[in-house]
């Protein structure tokens, strides 16, 4: 895992969280890997805290006393794009696609492991820097293994090239660019295809499949490029920067 760039700084989180076993283990855990943390114990007071306070990135509990976390979530949105993942636990009733249209930033399901969770922090600030300095052009994608040098439309896997054809090569940038990140079957559709899209929506698990076999290790249990069912797919960062 490549350190944050600008790591003199402490980055602030708010953790918007009911369940005191999280909280402990979030504060701690979260604190020793050099964040700031401060809590709020239900969306009330999460929203409050959020307004009178600037925060780089927060972690929304969804089933939380007060005001529920997709309220929240929405509240937030309308006053400031601070980064937002969702906390949602084990077999909670979740629609995904509502709340990335909400702009949620990324989710993960509890229990997940702090080091997780940390890389995807991580990896949603970078992607924001990113999506911040926009005036150089990104020329070269270096992400774990994989490296795609854009001008030349190369690809390349530890060190070796792939051939990729024209939307294979669009859809595995998109993703490279949005690492941990869930992209649902119609931003993938829309951005790498828009009204060139035709025929029927297999044709992207089939854009997939082949971007599989050739990145992945087993593509039939792929570790990089993992399907979020019924939702889309998502570039794990943490395996394939591990
Ligand atoms: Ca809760």
């Amino acid at each position: 895992m490549s350190k944050n760039s600008n790591s003199e700084k402490r980055i602030k989180v708010l953790v918007i969280e009911d369940e005191e076993s999280f909280i402990d283990a979030l504060t701690i855990g979260l604190a020793r890997e050099g964040f700031e943390v401060s809590v709020a114990r239900d969306g009330q007071e999460g929203l409050v805290l959020f307004l009178r306070e600037s925060f780089d990135i927060v972690l929304l509990d969804l089933m939380l006393p007060k005001m529920s976390g997709l309220d929240v979530c929405r509240a937030i949105r309308a006053h400031s794009d601070t980064p937002v993942i969702i906390v949602s636990a084990k077999g909670e009733e979740v629609d995904m696609v509502l709340l990335l249209e909400l702009g949620a930033d990324d989710y993960v399901t509890k229990p997940y492991r702090l080091r997780e969770l940390v890389a995807r922090i991580r990896a949603v600030l970078r992607r924001r820097e990113g999506r911040e300095s926009t005036d150089d052009s990104d020329e070269e994608i270096h992400l774990g293994l994989i490296r795609m040098d854009i001008d030349a439309r190369r690809c390349f896997v530890n060190g070796e090239e792939i051939k990729l054809r024209k939307k294979e090569f669009a859809l595995l940038r998109l993703l490279l660019e949005n690492p941990g990140r869930v992209l649902t079957r119609e931003v993938l559709i829309d951005r790498v295809w828009g009204s060139d899209y035709v025929g029927d929506t297999k044709t992207l698990d089939v854009h997939i499949k082949r971007l599989r076999t050739l990145i992945e290790d087993e593509p039939k249990s792929p570790k990089y490029i993992t399907t979020v069912r019924g939702v889309g797919y998502r570039l794990e960062t943490s395996r394939i920067s591990g």
